[in-house]
C-alpha cells in the first residue's frame, strides 16, 4: 500500500527552490561530526556581554552546573546564541543535513507518510517540528506532502514549531510563509502563526507543552543535543559534578571544577550500577521525552528523533563550535553552538514503556531503507549540469559515508504499541494478518 506511494514520492523530478542547483553547499569539515572528529578547538572573540553576565552571576553565587551554563550560554533570551546568533547553515556556526541535502527531508516526509498509512489514515495529524532551525527540514518534507496530495487530501494536516529563538522563526517564517507570518494574541498557545507556502497552517510554540492536543507526529532533527547536559565525574570520594567557575588566575576566563561534595543531580541522575568514570545526563531530553510519550500514548502518533549520539555508552562528549571549527566551550560564551552527544538508552529509559522503541539505527542505513538510492539515481538524472550532479553526489556523501555523517548520526523512534504488535496477538495470533513494517527501521521494498 505504502510502497508505490513511496516509490512516486522519489520518482518526482523536482529540486527544491527558492535556492538554485548550483548553489554552493558546505563542505565536508563543516557538519558537527561526531565528538572529537573536527580539528584543533579555536577561541574566540564576540563582544563578551555573555561572558560579562556569567561573570557577575559567578561572582554573586558561585560556581553554576554545565547545565545551567549551556542554558545561559545557549538561550538566555538576551545574548543566548540560538538566540541573538541562530547559527544554522552555511553561513552559520554548523551545517544539518537537512541544510546539506533536500533528499533527507524529503525521505523524513515519506517517512511520516508511511506512518500515516500503516496507522489507519486518522482524519488530520500535527506535524511537531522541535526545534526547526532555518525551517529547511519542515520545507523538504511538506514538498513531499505536497507531492502526494492526492493520497493526503482527506487530511487535515497543520504544523506546529517548538522554537524558543525569536531570530530562528522569523528566518523559518520566511522560508516556509514566505514572509507572511503574524504574531498571535498573548492569550494564544502560539506566539506566531501562518499559512505555508503550500497552503498548510503553521503554529510556531515556545514549548512542546503549548501545542494542542491531537494525533501528532515529532520530529526531533540535532534538537536534543542542543539541550543542557550535567556532567559527573567519578573520584575516590564518590561521584561529583562537574561545574563551572571564574578562573582565578586568568581575568576573564572561566573553567571546569569539581563540586566539594555529592550534589542533589548526583544523587538523582548516577545509577547505582553506572561503570563509567565521567558521565552526562540531560534531564531536559528526559523529560520532553516522557511528554512525547504520554502524548502518543494518549492521541496516538509517532516521533522520530534524528542526531548524533550513543547507546548508553560515550563519555565526555561535550564541545563547542565556532565558525564549522571546534571551539572552546568555555571560552566567548554565547557566540558558539554548545552540544553533547544524545544518550539514546537514556531517552528509551524516559519513553516509561508508554510507547514501543525503534533504533537507534545508524543514518546511513536508514536512509538506504528509505530509498536514498533511487531518489539520487533520479535527481542525477534530470540535473543538466555537471556542477549540479557533482553537488549532488558530494552531499550524498556527506550524509551516508560512515566517516562524515552517515555512522555517528542515528535515527530512533516513539510508537504505539500497537503499531509493532497487535493488541489481541496473545489471544487470537493466525486470525490477524502481519503488521506493515516502520520504514527505515526495515528495508522499504520498492517494487
Ligand atoms: N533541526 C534544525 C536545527 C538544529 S539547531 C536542523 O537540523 O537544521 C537546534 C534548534 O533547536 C534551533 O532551532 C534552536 O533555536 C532550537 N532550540 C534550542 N533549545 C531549544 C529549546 N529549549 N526549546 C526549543 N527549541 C530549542
Amino acid at each position: 500500500m505504502v510502497l508505490p506511494l513511496a516509490r512516486r514520492a522519489l520518482l518526482a523530478g523536482r529540486r527544491r527552490l527558492p535556492r538554485p542547483a548550483s548553489a554552493p553547499r558546505a563542505p565536508a569539515a563543516a557538519a558537527r561530526l561526531c565528538s572529537g572528529a573536527g580539528g584543533e578547538a579555536e577561541a574566540a572573540g564576540g563582544d563578551g556581554a555573555m561572558l560579562r553576565h556569567l561573570t557577575r552571576k559567578l561572582r554573586a553565587s558561585g560556581p553554576v552546573t554545565v547545565a545551567e551554563y549551556m542554558r545561559e550560554a545557549l538561550t538566555n533570551p538576551g545574548q543566548g546564541y540560538y538566540t541573538h546568533r541562530g547559527g544554522v547553515g552555511e553561513s552559520g556556526d554548523f551545517i544539518t543535513s537537512p541544510e546539506i541535502s533536500q533528499v533527507f527531508g524529503e525521505l523524513i516526509g515519506i517517512w511520516y507518510i508511511s506512518e500515516w498509512i500503516a496507522m489507519g489514515k486518522p482524519p488530520a495529524f500535527q506535524l511537531v517540528e522541535l526545534g526547526p532551525g532555518r525551517g529547511t527540514l519542515t520545507e523538504d518534507i511538506l514538498r513531499v506532502f505536497k507531492q502526494l496530495t492526492s493520497v493526503l487530501s482527506t487530511c487535515d494536516v497543520s504544523v506546529h514549531l517548538v522554537e524558543v529563538s525569536p531570530k530562528l522563526s522569523e528566518i523559518q517564517a520566511v522560508m516556509l510563509t514566505g514572509g507572511k507570518a503574524q504574531p498571535s494574541p498573548e492569550d494564544e498557545s502560539a506566539y506566531m502563526k501562518g499559512i505555508s507556502k503550500t497552503g498548510i497552517p503553521i503554529f510556531w510554540h515556545r514549548d512542546i507543552q503549548d501545542v494542542p492536543p491531537g494525533y501528532s507526529f515529532y520530529l526531533a532533527h540535532e534538537f536534543f543535543d542542543a539541550l543542557p547536559i550535567h556532567k559527573f565525574q567519578r573520584t575516590e570520594k564518590g561521584w561529583r559534578e562537574v561545574l563551572v567557575d571564574i578562573d582565578p588566575e586568568v581575568p576573564g576566563q572561566l573553567r571546569f571544577v569539581l563540586s566539594p561534595s555529592r550534589t542533589p543531580a548526583t544523587q538523582n541522575f548516577i545509577q547505582p550500577e553506572e561503570t563509567r568514570d565521567h558521565v552526562e545526563v540531560c534531564p531536559e531530553a528526559g523529560v520532553i521525552v516522557q511528554r512525547l510519550a504520554s502524548r502518543i500514548e494518549k492521541d496516538g502518533g509517532a516521533a522520530l528523533v534524528a542526531d548524533y549520539g550513543h547507546d548508553g555508552t560515550k563519555t565526555d562528549t561535550f564541545r563547542g563550535f565556532q565558525n564549522h571549527k571546534l571551539h572552546d566551550v568555555l571560552s566567548a560564551p554565547g557566540t558558539a553552538d554548545l552540544t553533547a552527544d544524545v544518550d539514546f538508552s537514556y531517552l528509551r529509559k524516559m519513553a516509561q514503556g508508554k510507547t514501543a522503541t525503534l533504533g537507534p539505527i545508524k543514518q546511513r542505513e536508514f536512509l538506504k531503507n528509505m530509498g536514498i538510492d533511487l531518489r539520487l539515481q533520479v535527481l542525477l538524472q534530470n540535473s543538466g549540469d555537471t556542477a549540479t550532479r557533482e553537488q549532488l553526489l558530494h552531499s550524498y556523501d556527506m550524509l551516508m559515508n560512515p566517516e562524515k555523517m552517515g555512522d555517528c548520526f542515528n535515527f530512533f523512534a516513539l510508537l504505539p504499541h500497537h503499531r509493532l504488535v497487535h493488541p489481541d496477538k496473545k489471544d487470537k495470533p493466525e486470525s490477524k494478518s502481519p503488521l506493515p513494517p516502520v520504514a527505515g527501521f526495515n528495508e522499504l521494498l520498492l517494487k
